[in-house]
């Protein structure tokens, strides 16, 4: 049985198993993928709004101790349907462009429990944010707190603001996805940030709300986490004191395990670079809600993968199988336009076949490759799995985090349906993309 991959290794209890095995098939929710793969067609993207709900609420919960808001990171997965569930429960937004602004409030989220990230905010950005009435901006650098200060003086109001400090700790995350060491582009260094607020408070047009940092993503130990917080905790409360801050954003980074054959310790034939393991959010929880109740402030997390990541899978089905003389490769519909994870970040992503396969059948190892015009097109190397044919459904799991939004439509390839699964029902939250959508916005020059 394919247990659910929560964040914890471990199984929900009774119907909460959002992707498990039934009578043959793999389920998500109450909706058998098989027969959903024939109403939708393959590739696709298939969401378990209970899984959603599930992390979010134990986070909610975990954090109980401390008052707070957690802020979903939009990136992570940004469908207005994604959006909506998470506004309904009362989460605020975490973004990084004008464009994820407006999905939050066309998804019905409160742009008042709105944080704006990223490095490179422009005029226009930050002039909309400042309308629509953002809870703060999480300024990266002196250039862009000046910036935010001359836009909110021609709109005649005060900005708010926090700063983001680089704490210099090390997440032990891939490279691409590491944030909060001193080589990294994001925030401005621990040493200066006292010096940045005595200028930001002199700046009229500001009003210093916050303090927040970020170290990275899928991170799957506490003690970065809490390294992160120790350092930052007499800063926060100097803040506190001398400005009023009200918050303290300790950013979002809580890792997810993509191979449960890793986190659950048994023998896997594939090793990551040993950052593969397991963080629960009680866990996560434990390790920082002590350090930040004396403080007195709001603590604001921005999760997006552990949110969401688990709680989607990208449907395939294998065109060709095709042996060459060295390797057995499984060509599937779905490429690295449509999940680029593996490609860009050599991530490790579980993949199942949708009818089960016999206890008996024995495994292989192949290859599995999209028909992308890159030999970076693939979604394993090397991978034991039962026997595959031509025609089979396969699930990619783990892919409900950085998935759909980072697709692409590369080689030409219209953008995949996504299809949200609720107990028994599902819906259409993104209609697959037609030829005549590939060329909408272009046009041939009229000399
Ligand atoms: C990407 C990002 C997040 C979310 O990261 P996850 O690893 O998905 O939790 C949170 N805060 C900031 C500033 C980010 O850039």
């Amino acid at each position: 049985m394919i247990c659910l991959r929560d964040g914890r290794g471990t199984t929900l209890p009774g119907n909460m198993h959002s992707f498990e095995y039934r009578n043959g098939s793999l389920f998500c929710e109450n909706v058998d993928l098989a027969g959903l793969a024939a109403q939708t067609g393959t590739p696709a993207y298939v969401y378990s709004a209970a899984t959603i709900l599930d992390h979010y609420r134990r986070l909610d919960e975990a954090l109980a101790g401390v008052p707070h808001l957690i802020c979903y990171a939009v990136k992570a997965n940004s469908n207005i349907a994604i959006l909506n569930l998470l506004a309904k429960e009362g989460a605020g937004f975490d973004i990084v462009s004008g464009g994820e602004l407006f999905r939050v409030a066309k998804a019905g989220g409160n742009p008042a429990q709105c944080t704006f990230a990223g490095v490179g905010k422009t005029e226009a950005e930050i002039r909309e944010a400042l309308q629509r009435g953002i809870l703060a901006f999480n300024v990266e650098s002196e250039a862009e707190l000046a910036q935010i200060n001359r836009v909110a003086a021609g709109l005649g109001v005060k900005a708010p603001v926090a700063v983001r400090v680089n704490p210099d700790v090390d997440a032990h995350t891939h490279k691409y996805i590491s944030t909060g060491k001193s080589e990294n582009k994001f925030g401005i260094t621990f040493e200066r940030v006292a010096a940045v607020y005595e200028a930001a408070s002199k700046l009229p047009h500001l009003h210093l709300r916050g303090v927040q940092m970020h170290i990275g993503s899928q991170i799957t130990e506490a003690g970065p986490f809490a390294e992160a917080v120790d350092k930052m905790l007499p800063l926060v409360c100097q803040l506190k004191i001398r400005y009023g801050i009200e918050y303290f954003s300790i950013g979002g980074g809580m890792g997810i395990v993509y191979d449960p054959s890793l986190a659950s310790g048994a023998p896997g034939w594939w090793k990551s670079d040993a950052s593969e393991g397991r963080l629960t959010v009680a866990e996560y929880a434990a390790a920082v809600v002590p350090k930040l109740k004396a403080l007195g402030l709001k603590i604001l997390v921005e999760p997006g993968r552990v949110l969401v990541g688990n709680a989607g899978v990208l449907l395939t089905r294998a065109l060709y199988v095709k042996q060459s003389e060295t390797k057995k490769f499984v060509i599937v519909d779905a490429g690295m336009n449509d999940l680029i994870r593996p490609a860009l970040y050599q991530s490790f992503h579980e993949i199942v076949p949708v009818a089960e396969p016999a206890p008996q059948s024995p495994p292989a190892k192949v290859d599995i490759v999209g028909p992308v015009c890159e030999s970076g097109d693939f979604f394993a190397q090397d991978r034991e799995l039962p026997p595959l044919a031509e025609g089979d459904l396969l699930a990619v799991m783990s892919a409900g985090a950085y998935g759909a939004a980072m697709s692409s439509t590369y080689n030409s390839r219209p953008l995949l349906p996504e299809i949200l699964v609720h107990g028994d029902r599902f819906a259409v939250i993104r209609r697959r993309q037609t030829p005549e959508d590939l060329v909408r916005d272009e046009s041939l020059p009229q000399w």
